[in-house]
């Protein structure tokens, strides 16, 4: 776990950093709370792939398809289920990580107090008031999850379930425009791949 008593976001030591040092710390200070926080947890998918798997997914598309290097957007991107899917709380994210990287990880938090239906209404209609590093997590988020969907989905879902995602994801990231135009045309190729795959005319009866 990382030292207690850190200063608000800061990296030890980082007066005697250069900038690429202090970010690239604060990268791994990410990876490592992210694998610990997830460490129980296991994707839908049929092998259980570790959860982990994802946020390191989601940072990588930032980084290497976004061009992103703004590293609270980066560093919020690895820890960007934390305090939805774990006991991680605002607090804790805002004195380890600062606030701005708290600010944008709760920007994409779903209140779980709420029924399954009303977050994914929700989700769509609060997209387009998200700030561009938050709808750039999101973005990144739906890519991963929508590649997941239809190429390592949840062991129980049927092909129109599936679809039914395809259909909800389409929804929110039409809320997330202009933030990042290769995230955006990216998401859009894998939409477009998806439906082919599980186009109905492709799919065994029944399904
Ligand atoms: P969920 O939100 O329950 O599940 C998808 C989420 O699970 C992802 O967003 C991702 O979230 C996480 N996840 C974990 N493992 C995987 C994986 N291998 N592949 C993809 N996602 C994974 O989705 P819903 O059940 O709500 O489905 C969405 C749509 O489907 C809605 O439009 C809903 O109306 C419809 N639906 C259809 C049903 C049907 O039987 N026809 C039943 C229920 C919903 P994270 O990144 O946070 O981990
Ligand atoms: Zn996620």
């Amino acid at each position: 776990m990382l030292p207690a008593g850190r200063a608000p976001g800061a990296v030890p030591g980082a007066e005697r950093m250069g900038a690429d040092d202090v970010g690239m710390t604060a990268i791994f200070d990410a990876l490592r709370f992210a694998a610990v926080r997830h460490s129980r947890q296991r994707r839908k998918d049929v092998d259980g792939t570790p959860y982990i798997n994802h946020p390191i997914a989601v940072v990588d598309t930032l980084w290497r398809v976004g061009g992103l290097r703004h590293v609270p957007t980066l560093v919020a991107g690895i820890l960007h289920d934390t305090v939805e899917d774990t006991g991680t709380t605002p607090q804790e994210l805002r004195s380890l990580f600062g606030e701005e990287v708290a600010a944008i990880v709760l920007e994409v938090t779903d209140d779980k107090d709420l029924p399954k239906e009303e977050r994914k209404r929700l989700q769509v209609e609060h997209a387009p008031r998200k700030s561009v590093p938050a709808k750039c997590v999101k973005l990144a988020d739906k890519i991963c999850n929508l590649r997941d969907v239809v190429h390592n989905p949840p062991s129980n879902w049927s092909r129109e379930r599936r679809r039914e995602y395809l259909d909800w994801a389409e929804r929110v990231v039409a809320g997330l425009r202009g933030a990042s135009p290769p995230l955006e045309e990216l998401f859009g190729r894998l939409l477009r791949e998806g439906r082919e795959l599980l186009d109905p005319a492709g799919a065994p009866a029944g399904e």
